[in-house]
């Protein structure tokens, strides 16, 4: 990676992915072409529209035909952000990929400081870190933090840095790295950290929004935290081995002390209340356990099925010439 040094020619490709953001398109060109000016001609801009509703592919079409770095991977439909990013790098050419939201949440001009840490050939990962998450709602900080803390608990291999989106840079090796991963069920925060060696994190504060909505609610974050649980442990479904043996074990203790009671003082019948929370309780663990068991199944049965993790209806611009790679 020491070759970056002596290559300032080097190409950074910008992986940008778009859901419903035809507002948002022109403000983040603009944007980039202002703050990145210096290093502009090393960028390419990849656009993956993830099935959007509204004009967000004609106007990036519009953009690609004032400026021949730019393409646009469209998608059949919505795949979700992860498939985007999954295409997004199996797409780019660059020698290094930035994957940024296009809503400037994510602020360009760190990616100088990316670039920078890069070129030391020091770092294969380098990635932002929000040191302020104040606009945020309180919600989603608690349950993002209860996320990390509790992923990286379970997690013995693979630790998320806290407070790490998406923005980051990637070496090629990297990007190789997860090209190489199979799985359907794509938790990309997961399968970088898996792929990278050597990173780093530079802070930022992480500005609003500057135009549109969030195109994430809490249905989507449960189900990406689900996938990221069930993608990187296998330690939720072994515990209850445990938990089982130590009921029984308790339970073998108490059926002595009945049997025992019973034998020698006779018999008595109180004991409704505690016979029926022993019941629920334990059909409660049942059912957890149960879950869980299912997560994992259901995330055999889509690795099962095979199929491709998105669909592609056309390449446009730049990568439009050179050839399609699979999903
Ligand atoms: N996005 C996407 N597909 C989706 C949802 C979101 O490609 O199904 C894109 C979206 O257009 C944006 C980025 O992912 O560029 C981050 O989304 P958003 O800003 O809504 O997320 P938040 O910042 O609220 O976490
Ligand atoms: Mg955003």
């Amino acid at each position: 990676m020491n070759n970056n040094l002596k290559n300032p020619d080097y190409k950074l490709s910008l992986i940008v992915p778009v859901y419903n953001e035809e507002v948002a398109i022109t403000p983040f060109l603009n944007e980039i072409n202002e703050k990145l000016a210096s290093i502009r001609p090393h960028i390419d801009i990849v656009f993956i529209n993830d099935g959007s509703k509204d004009k967000t592919k004609a106007v990036i079409e519009t953009a690609i035909a004032e400026d021949d770095s730019i393409s646009l991977i469209n998608f059949a439909r919505n795949f979700g952000k992860e498939a985007a990013m999954t295409a997004g790098l199996n797409y780019v050419k660059g020698d290094a990929a930035v994957i940024l939201d296009v809503d400037l949440q994510d602020p360009p001009e760190l990616i100088l400081e990316f670039v920078r840490l890069w070129q030391t050939g020091e770092y294969d990962t380098v990635y932002g870190v929000r040191v302020d998450r104040s606009q945020d709602t309180f919600l989603k900080r608690v349950t993002a933090g209860g996320f990390y803390r509790f992923f990286n608990f379970l997690s013995a291999e693979t630790t998320l840095p806290e407070n790490v989106g998406d923005f980051r840079l990637i070496d090629r090796c990297v990007i190789e790295a997860v090209k190489q991963l199979p799985e359907r069920n794509r938790f990309m925060k997961g399968l970088l950290a898996w792929s990278s060696f050597r990173s780093i994190g530079v802070d930022f504060q992480r500005p609003e929004r500057n135009v549109g909505d969030t195109k994430f609610n809490y249905w989507k974050l449960w189900n990406f935290a689900m996938d990221g649980f069930t993608s990187f442990t296998a330690w939720p479904l072994r515990v209850w081995g445990f938990i089982g043996f130590g009921i029984s074990f308790l339970s073998f203790l108490f059926l002595m002390y009945v049997l025992i009671s019973t034998i020698f003082f006779g018999v008595h019948t109180p004991g409704y209340a505690s016979t029926i929370s022993v019941v629920l309780f334990l059909g409660g663990i049942q059912l957890i356990s149960l879950g869980i068991i299912g997560g994992y199944i259901s995330r055999i049965y889509t690795e099962l099925k095979q199929r491709p993790i998105y669909l592609v209806e056309g390449v446009y611009g730049k990568y439009s010439q050179e050839t399609q790679q699979d999903s």
